[in-house]
């Protein structure tokens, strides 16, 4: 692994000039679990860090299946054509703990991967989903160094990873089916409270009909919620990803979102509030990390889990004990 690092000039300047190359081998760095990337990592963050932030970071979610990839391929294709450069990133909570992925290892978004102005990067595989959350913010901010004006972060909406998502974008975009029956089956009622559009795909051919029924009944949940603060209101749209219909409208709401939410200032602040969250997040992220790690409590955890099973300690106890004993060798 050591002999492809780059020197932290050439991270720099390859991702500075656009060179996806040099992008994805700084993305590898980002995602590196080994210590001695990561320092370099953050040192490479630090550096770029006012070359970032100039980019619509947008969310898409929805269960395997929903057409997620078709979607973000034709929908993408509008973006290209108005000459704008466009990022995908994935995060695939799957593929964490099987090494297997929903996602599949097809390849997805095929002409979207040939476009020199399109960079698609699948889903890091990693340990806990908070850092591999962390780490996809962080190749977001590596993207946007390199010029990056849209970027797509995918989800496979199962639950696990849309809270990290949405804290991290400036628009969650929901997809969902038209289904037989119940038409709020299949997806958490928290997801659809955090999206800012909904949108229906596969409404072609005989599913018109009953995309048009759902886009109604999707919007009566909708205004069952409480309102935004910053004054959007999320609408439900219908599309065929496959035929490319109702995409272009769907680019226009969110160009719409974003010029609305700048002008009133709500666009910054959500921003504002997210590197507020990420500080917690990596806060989080590094004590549990390095607790877990040190080796007092590595020698001494399965003594006391296995002491909480026996029941000669409570599970709170025991918790307090190893965290005293981590703190105190710290200070
Ligand atoms: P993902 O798992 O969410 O990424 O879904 P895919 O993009 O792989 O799509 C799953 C299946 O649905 C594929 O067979 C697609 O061809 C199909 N599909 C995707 N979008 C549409 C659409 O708008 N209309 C129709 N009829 N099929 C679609």
């Amino acid at each position: 692994k050591k002999k492809n690092r780059l020197s932290i000039e050439e991270y720099k300047s390859g991702v500075l000039s656009g060179d996806r190359v040099a992008l994805s081998r700084a993305i590898t760095l980002v995602e590196s679990t080994l210590d001695e990337d990561n320092e370099l990592a953050a040192q490479l963050i630090d550096e770029l860090y006012q070359y970032t932030g100039n980019s619509f970071r947008v969310g898409i979610t929805g269960v395997p299946g929903v057409g997620k990839s078709t979607f973000i391929e034709s929908f993408g294709s509008h973006i290209l054509a108005e000459g704008k450069k466009l990022a995908v990133l994935t995060i695939d909570p799957s593929s964490q703990k099987t090494g297997g992925s929903i996602l599949g290892d097809k390849t997805r978004m095929e002409k979207l991967s040939q476009s020199k102005n399109a960079f698609i990067r699948p889903s890091p595989s990693g340990d806990a989903l908070g850092g591999v959350a962390q780490k996809t913010r962080e190749s977001m901010l590596l993207c946007e160094a390199a010029g990056f004006e849209v970027i797509f972060v995918e989800t496979v909406g199962v639950g696990q990873s849309e809270t990290a998502v949405k804290n991290m974008v400036d628009f969650f975009l929901l997809l969902m089916l038209a289904g037989a029956g119940d038409e709020l089956q299949g997806i958490k009622k928290g997801i659809m409270e955090m999206a800012d559009t909904i949108a229906i795909n596969k409404a072609d051919g005989s599913n018109i009909e009953s995309a048009k029924r759902a886009k109604k009944e999707y919007q009566n949940a909708l205004h069952l919620f409480p309102a935004n603060e910053n004054g959007w209101i999320p609408e439900v749209k219908i599309c065929s990803a496959l035929e490319d219909n109702g995409l272009s409208d769907i680019w226009q709401l969110l160009k719409e979102f974003q010029s609305q939410q700048k002008e009133s200032g709500f666009f910054d602040q959500n921003r504002k509030e997210q590197s507020v969250h990420w500080m917690h997040q990596t806060i989080h992220h590094f004590l549990k990390r390095n607790f877990y790690k040190s080796p007092e409590i590595k020698e001494n955890l399965l003594k006391f889990e296995d002491a909480v099973r026996k029941g000669d300690k409570h599970s709170v106890q025991a918790a307090r004990i190893l965290l005293q004993n981590y703190f105190n060798k710290l200070s």
